[in-house]
């Protein structure tokens, strides 16, 4: 049993009520765990604390805080072996994929670190002799960060490594269900070296801690990562007392395979991003959009790779994708079948809950799948793979910009008026053409419409952290 503590300016701690949450491996239901429950007065705690450590963080020097981070990167990789295990138990994906995690976390850690050291301001030439025009980079203060389960990790370390690196302090919430592998990344922080109170780390009710620290006039930033109707309400609540926002929310891509594209290569690359993390991930390909010529061949190609996973527990030999990471996945996976099939979708592969015990569904693809079912406009967020034929660019192109979310999309073609145009005209955050090349630390990673604003990558993740203030400074007259 595994219990997962609060940790506020510097220490770990209960939260003041001593109340708990209990932890659930989604793999066999069994309890494996709990997390401390944060109220209003533990929240109280780390505002204070944040406040204290953003005192010391933004004083201290980029290439110091930098140091500081890279450390941590390294303790991470250091104790890969113990933090994936944690993972896979509260989390359910394959421990291969739960060290891919880490690494790539510590590899985000590395990035932002190095980023600390290129916040620059400018200066701006002045009209007047003796006038400088300076324009300084300064970090916004106290955050408040909400993370989802699907990337315990790396969810985290986006928001974390881009605050830290702009000289920030935080208060991040994780999700209850999987608090103790984001407890790691922040136990690497504090073993590196990181000042008291410049990471807090609480856990409780997501509502309530949200309309605390967003309303509390200390915190001057949030970052939210989950549903789009969550992130509406974050936001709404955050445009009320005038904060600063990052909104990293739902997707439910498109993928167009034209009828010159490499259908095999489609296939193989499409059905890794679907399936990777039991296809819980905000920009796996969902809408397959196929021109009739290759229709039939890629419905067999991508269900040939569907049905040769394997399902099951994450820790077991050979298993390539484990269960979803709670109930409320499943039934919504279940339903989401269901309804497609009633009507008129036909199951190509899988479509059931898999095994009787744990949260597991079936790698599953529909084919035909008409407009109007749910899952054609609400995103699955699951093993679920959607195929749709097409006759015309424009009637790919409508369909792909059709849904209210724009995160990421993706497209197969061997023509280059295909993708120039697709690039011009595809309304989403980010596009993958011939290749699955999304999510690096350096490349931006956002969406446009309601799949949120801002980005956690690339330099734009740093400046979302960052105010701006102009100094106009002439000499003195003698
Ligand atoms: P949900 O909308 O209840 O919660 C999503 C996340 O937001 C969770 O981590 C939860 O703890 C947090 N949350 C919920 N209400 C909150 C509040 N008032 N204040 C602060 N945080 C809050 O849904 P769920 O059942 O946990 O997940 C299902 C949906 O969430 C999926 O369909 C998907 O759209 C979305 N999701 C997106 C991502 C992503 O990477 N963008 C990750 C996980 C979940």
């Amino acid at each position: 049993m595994q219990h997962t503590q609060l940790f506020i300016d510097g220490e770990w701690r209960e939260s003041r009520s001593a109340e708990t949450i209990v932890v659930v491996n989604p793999a066999t239901e069994d309890i494996i765990g709990s997390v401390s429950h944060a109220r209003h007065a533990d929240l109280d705690d780390a505002v204070s604390a944040a406040g204290k450590g953003f005192k010391i963080w933004r004083k201290m020097s980029p290439l110091d805080r930098s140091h500081i981070m890279r450390t941590a990167a390294n303790l991470l990789r250091e104790r890969i072996n113990r933090i994936a295990t944690v993972m896979t138990l509260e989390q359910g994906k394959p421990v291969a994929e739960s060290k891919t995690e880490i690494n790539a976390s510590a590899d985000i850690l590395d990035w932002f670190a190095e980023e600390a050291r290129r916040t620059y301001g400018r200066v701006v030439p002045a009209r007047g002799e003796g006038i400088y025009n300076l324009v300084l980079k300064e970090p916004v203060g106290p955050v408040a960060a909400f993370t989802p389960w699907n990337f315990p990790i790396s969810q985290a370390v986006r928001k974390l490594g881009a605050a830290l690196a702009a000289g920030c302090s935080v208060i991040i919430k994780p999700p209850e269900e999987t608090p103790a592998s984001p407890a790691e990344l922040v136990r690497a922080l504090a073993d590196a070296g990181l000042p008291k109170g410049v990471v807090n780390l609480v856990f409780g009710t997501p509502a309530e801690i949200s309309s605390y620290l967003i309303a509390h006039p200390a915190i001057r930033k949030i970052s939210f990562t989950g549903s789009t109707p969550v992130g509406k309400q974050l936001a709404s609540l955050a445009g009320l007392h005038m904060k600063r926002i990052t909104m990293e929310l739902g997707g439910h891509a498109p993928a167009i395979i034209f009828d010159d594209a490499d259908v095999k290569f489609a296939a193989t690359v499409l059905a890794a991003g679907k399936y990777r993390n039991a296809g819980q991930v905000c920009i796996a390909p969902t809408r397959f959009l196929v021109q009739d010529a290759l229709y039939e061949e890629f419905i067999s190609e991508f269900v040939e790779r569907t049905v040769a996973l394997k399902l099951g527990n994450g820790f077991d030999e050979g298993v390539t994708i484990g269960p979803l990471a709670n109930d409320r996945r499943q039934a919504a996976l279940s339903s989401f079948v269901e309804d497609a099939v009633q009507s008129g979708a036909k199951v190509a592969a899988g479509g059931g809950r898999g095994q009787n015990k744990g949260y597991f569904f079936a790698p599953t693809v529909l084919i035909d799948v008409p407009t109007t079912a749910r899952a054609m406009n609400e995103e699955p967020f699951g093993p679920l793979a959607l195929i749709q034929r097409f006759k015309t660019f424009d009637d790919a192109l409508e369909e792909a910009n059709r849904l209210p979310f724009g995160l990421a999309s993706y497209a197969y073609t061997r023509s280059i008026r295909n993708a120039t145009a697709i690039s011009a005209a595809i309304e989403s955050g980010m596009l993958s053409i011939n290749h699955y090349g999304l999510a690096l630390p350096e490349l931006p990673f956002g969406g446009v419409k309601d799949s949120g604003y801002g980005s956690e990558g690339g330099l734009e993740a740093v400046e979302s952290y960052l105010a701006t203030k102009f100094v106009s400074q002439a000499s003195p007259a003698d």
